[in-house]
């Protein structure tokens, strides 16, 4: 197993990093398509935190982004976070021959702080990934791995479970050597599979399902229901810091912020209270599925999760479904709420997720909310209520914030025309 970053310290001085990519290889005839994607993204972020220039190469199905200047920890750990990269090798750039190779290794080991890091056994592992290489892998392992035992004599070789392994790629222009490899998160490029609008509330499930839709490859636009003024700024302010939390995982995020205390005011005081949470939603998809036409949105994303509360029944979810113009897709429908959490916390979003807020479904909520809704009530009640007024106010209300590839949020304020008066 190949060490990974957590448990060294990288130093500045990796000029050379290879991006390997991850399902890119199912994908046949279309594969021009996805790389072009994946090299736009890592370009944006390229462009957010390294200021020297760089060359960004596309080597026998993998990237190499070099440079003269060195680059950053923080890029080098916010590159993980591109979808579609399976993982990221800093490395040694060197010519392709065994010396240089050789030198390259030793000052790689030399560099770091083998007793500090406890690593006292170390494996060779060779990619002759340019097929026209003279020597074979193994050979050239054995070789390295000789040369190494003779200048670091505390080092012996375990080739089972070493505590370090060396790569050595030997690519057609140059060769690489390394000594970590950051897994990234998988899945495909951004913006590769389609547009799609996230419900996004200040829980612990919805910046998780978005996440595992920007994951597989959607460009995910996010959107908040704010019951202002039935809750603070500080809910909003939570959800902002949510929205740069995920944006991180795209080159451009884009929020809004939906304005909904009076269409939730409306509702509340005239349906049945079990009836309320449930008519939320209604609401909340009418307004999502306007805006997802409005912006180009194929699907609404939901952080729904089987069974989790009682609103989340399968019998509320099929008449949200029958009534939603548009396809609303659940990617945490079928996960625990212990396995939700753990991806709520590998992905960072976690810790602001369980800030207390005030919550304004909770706040008009019953204790026992309809389980099997009656579909004879539903439809007198809407086809005798009329909320078409608060949903036109509450579009027309929206605010809209802009993250960027570094989680920056931003607000846009449209431009309007003062004419002289
Ligand atoms: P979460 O942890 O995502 O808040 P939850 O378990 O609290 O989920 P509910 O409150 O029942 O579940 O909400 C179900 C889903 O409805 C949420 O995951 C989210 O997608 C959407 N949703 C609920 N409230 C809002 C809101 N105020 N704004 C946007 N979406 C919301
Ligand atoms: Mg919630």
């Amino acid at each position: 197993m190949m060490t990974d970053l957590n448990s060294f310290k990288l130093d500045s001085c990796y000029y050379s990093i290879l991006v390997n990519v991850d399902e890119l290889w199912l994908k046949g005839k279309n594969r021009p398509f996805y790389y072009q994607a994946l090299r736009q993204h890592i370009i944006t972020l390229v462009k957010n935190y390294h200021w020297h220039s760089y060359k960004l190469t596309h080597e026998v199905q993998r990237f190499v982004i070099s440079s003269e200047e060195s680059f950053s920890e923080e890029f080098i750990q916010a590159l993980a976070k591109i979808p579609g990269i399976k993982n990221i090798v800093p490395s040694k750039k060197v010519k392709s021959d065994l010396d240089s190779i050789t030198h390259a290794c030793i000052d790689e080991l030399k560099r770091l702080n083998l007793s500090a890091l406890n690593i006292k056994t170390f494996k060779v592992e060779t990619f002759r990934i340019d097929k026209k290489f003279p020597v074979p892998s193994m050979s050239v392992s054995r070789e390295i791995g000789g040369a190494i035992l003779q200048s670091c004599t505390a080092l012996k070789v375990d080739i089972h479970n070493p505590d370090l392994q060396i790569e050595i790629r030997i690519m057609p222009k140059n060769s690489h050597v390394s000594a970590f490899k950051i897994p990234g998160i998988g899945g495909l490029p951004t913006a590769t599979t389609g547009k799609v609008l996230s419900l996004l509330s200040g829980g612990i499930d919805s910046p998780v399902s978005s996440f595992m839709m920007m994951k597989r490859g959607c460009d995910v636009n996010l959107c908040f229901f704010y019951a202002y003024p039935f809750v603070g700024e500080a809910v909003k302010e939570k959800i902002l810091k949510l929205a740069s939390k995920l944006g991180v995982f795209q080159r451009c995020t884009n929020l809004y912020v939906v304005n909904f205390g009076p269409a939730q005011e409306k509702l509340a005081k005239t349906c049945l209270p079990e009836y309320r949470t449930l008519f939320f939603r209604k609401l909340m998809i009418e307004i999502a599925s306007n805006l997802a036409a409005e912006i180009g949105a194929s699907a609404l994303i939901t952080g729904d999760s089987l069974g989790q509360v009682s609103s989340q029944t399968l019998y509320n979810m099929a008449y949200l479904d029958e009534k939603s113009p548009t396809m609303i897709l659940r990617p945490v429908s079928g996960l625990n709420k212990s396995e939700i959490i753990e991806i709520a916390k590998e992905i960072g979003t976690y810790e602001t997720s369980i800030l207390p807020q005030d919550d304004a479904c909770s706040l008009f909520a019953v204790k026992h909310p309809i389980l099997v809704p009656n579909r004879d009530y539903c439809e007198r009640f809407m086809a005798e209520n009329s909320f078409q007024e608060e949903i036109e106010k509450a579009q027309r209300g929206k605010t809209h914030f802009v993250i960027t590839a570094r989680g920056e949020v931003k607000e846009i304020i449209p431009i309007t025309t003062i004419r002289p008066s």
